[in-house]
């Protein structure tokens, strides 16, 4: 009889630490943003559990022990994504030579700089990144493990490993004397079979997606061969994302049934449409004047003076939404500029999507929900609902207002981990 009444009392001192145990947080939500649909519900409770949304709603009843956080005053949304992003390179600016990193930095070096931009990025609100090469020998795979690994805090990073371009990765008439030093960086891959294996390699190094860069040459990947690409990736699950400008290569890059379009800077009206059809993402990485003034002050990277080639981007921005392209957001930030990190910079692109006319909740929606849908991630993240990830920002101005009032995350929080949780001043 004593030994079940000790048992009883047991249970009972388990059960009340259970919360405890069980890392339970409440968030008091007073504007609770979908993203999907650019809707606000008011005065909404959010339990976390383990890492995990477990209910949301008016009336959700709070375990005891519960660690409570008062958002009352803020508009509480989903982590942002960036789909576009290098975080462990860094192009020298005013000296645009895309070479002149790989040959004086490790991939140990790269990796370290990648978790410093991973780290500035989190903490900005961006709770997820896709990283589309330029890692080296595979640094962002070992950043991405270290962090699910638990060493280090930071944001959810999906990589590409090496990207997959024609001969000559994206360096222009290196004399044949130094060999293929863009190796490093690059696989050269020049028919379909070596593209399946190009594939193959990087999914075998363990890429979450497949990167081509098609354009960089007059030469460029046909139909055929982005198709041999996408087969080979798609039937592992990973999505194919390729760098075009524009012209044949972006249409052959379209019809071979790539997922998305990284830039796509001269696209026309006439192959936005085909990407409508197709149903192709654009990544629009639309940079910012200022940036590529200091980036390239002579023109000779984007072919132009930054004003016009800012004004252009914009403009093919504005006419793949009203042609009603799926828009994700990606920024392909490269360099450090003075005096910002890499997610002030990233920031900055915000000015664009309002220079171009965009609705808030649509620029929302690409930052977000259709990114989700271009990682497939879309089951698991990018949604405050029961079974998703915990990955919850909160801004104290509404978003769907004001783009901008994103340049503002006061709280974040990762895989149910409170990263940052300035206090919010009452509205
Ligand atoms: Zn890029």
């Amino acid at each position: 009889m004593k030994k079940q009444f000790l048992a009883l009392f047991l249970l009972i001192i388990l059960l009340m630490a259970y919360p405890v145990f069980a890392q339970t947080t409440v968030i008091r939500a007073g504007n609770l943003i979908d993203p999907a649909t650019g809707t606000i519900a008011k005065n909404q409770i959010i339990l976390v559990k383990d890492g995990k949304i477990a209910e949301v709603g008016p009336k959700v009843t709070i375990p005891a022990g519960a660690e409570v956080i008062d958002l009352s005053n803020a508009w509480v949304m989903p982590g942002l994504v960036d789909a576009h992003t290098h975080l462990t390179f860094n192009m020298k600016i005013h000296n645009i030579s895309i070479e002149a990193i790989y040959l004086t930095e490790s991939t140990a070096m790269r990796a370290f700089r990648g978790l410093r931009n991973a780290q500035d990025v989190l903490q900005a609100g961006f709770t997820t990144v896709r990283d589309v090469g330029n890692d080296a020998n595979y640094a962002a795979i070992d950043l991405r493990d270290a962090i699910n690994k638990g060493w280090f805090t930071g944001p959810t990073v999906l990589t590409s490993g090496k990207i997959i371009t024609p001969f000559g990765g994206q360096s222009k008439r290196i004399p044949p004397e130094q060999g293929l030093f863009w190796l490093y960086e690059y696989i050269d891959a020049d028919n379909k079979d070596e593209i399946r294996k190009a594939v193959r390699q990087n999914i075998y190094y363990g890429a979450d997606l497949i990167k081509l860069v098609t354009d960089n040459s007059a030469f460029f990947y046909s139909v055929e061969e982005i198709r041999a690409a996408v087969d080979e990736a798609h039937a592992a699950g990973l999505p194919v994302s390729v760098h075009a400008s524009g012209g044949e290569a972006a249409r052959n890059v379209i019809l071979g049934g790539a997922d998305s379009i990284e830039h796509g800077f001269m696209l026309t009206d006439e192959l936005l449409k085909l990407m409508k059809d197709k149903g192709t993402w654009l990544v629009s990485t639309d940079f910012p004047e200022a940036h590529i003034a200091a980036l390239d002050p002579t023109g000779a990277m984007f072919g132009g003076p930054a004003k016009d080639m800012a004004a252009g981007i914009i403009d093919r921005l504005k006419r793949a939404h009203q042609i009603g392209v799926k828009l994700v957001f990606g920024t392909d930030t490269v360099a450090d500029m003075p005096g910002k990190n890499r997610a002030d910079m990233m920031l900055d692109y915000l000015a664009g999507w309002d220079a171009a006319g965009i609705p808030p909740a649509d620029t929302l929606r690409a930052m977000i929900t259709e990114a989700a849908n271009l990682l497939k991630i879309e089951k698991t993240r990018g949604l405050i609902a029961p079974g998703f990830a915990a990955d919850i920002i909160a801004t104290p101005a509404n978003p769907l207002d004001k783009i901008q009032s994103l340049r503002q995350v006061k709280f974040v929080m990762k895989n149910g981990k409170i990263v940052r949780n300035d206090k919010l001043a009452p509205m």
